[in-house]
């Protein structure tokens, strides 16, 4: 159940939200909702989900507002930001308005479109859920053949450590705290103790030195985390 991207679904109307999150979940996705502005903007920072999609027409706090507040906060902004709004003059404003969302569905909008819309943008932020291979250095990994080279030979490893280097070289050089990983690698519904992450990162390096006896290309962050690179 882990390893899907996280996508929040921010709409405070619920029969649309229910749409959407419909149709996310029957796509794998993991789906959180929020139901206003500042709500979003929490779960932003505390989950750091994989994508958004951003309602323009929300009470209180604005979507184009939320928009520009998580494309300002160094947390948040790599996130991309899908708005949806009722008319395409609104996405005319939004444009105008430079808010910093990736991309921009007029309502009524065809599900496939959005479905679409969503793959590329996790294309670039998530490349192994939609099946790219991924290369750092000398690693690659194919994760549609779920299979993982190093200097061209191939490394056999189990199922939790193709997943953590999997996160890993989707983002190299990002520091992963462990409860970041737990949430990535085990699920966010499993409760697992965050020394597992030591344990597995453990075997993890112990599997990508075997091949070769090159080095190590994990990096320990002394009280955040594990980063690649
Ligand atoms: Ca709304």
């Amino acid at each position: 159940m882990s390893g899907q991207p996280c996508v929040l679904v921010v709409e405070d109307e619920a029969p649309q939200r229910e749409v959407l999150v419909y149709n996310l979940e029957a796509e794998g996705y993991l789906v959180q909702q929020a139901t206003s502005g500042d709500a979003a903007l929490e779960m932003a920072r505390e989950d750091a989900p994989d994508l958004i999609l951003l309602d323009w027409m929300l009470p209180e706090v604005s979507g184009i507002e939320v928009c520009r507040r998580l494309k300002s906060a160094s947390e948040t902004r790599g996130i991309p930001v899908i708005m949806i709004s009722a008319r395409s003059e609104e996405v005319d404003r939004v444009r105008g308005l430079e808010t910093g969302a990736d991309d921009y569905v007029v309502k009524p909008y065809s599900v496939v479109e959005l479905m679409a819309r969503i793959r590329t943008q996790l294309r670039r932020v998530r490349p192994a859920s939609v099946g790219e291979v991924l290369e750092f250095g000398d690693i690659s990994v194919n994760s549609e053949e779920h299979r993982v080279f190093r200097e061209g030979r191939e490394l056999h490893l189990g199922p939790t450590e193709f997943r953590l280097l999997t996160t890993f070289m989707e983002r190299p050089g990002r520091v992963w705290s462990r409860d970041q990983l737990l949430d990535r690698v085990w699920g966010r519904d499993i409760y697992v103790d965050s020394r597992t992450v030591d344990v597995h990162v453990g075997r993890l390096r112990k599997a990508l030195r075997g091949a070769t006896g090159t080095d190590d290309p994990i990096r320990t962050v002394r009280g955040a985390g594990y980063a690649l690179g």
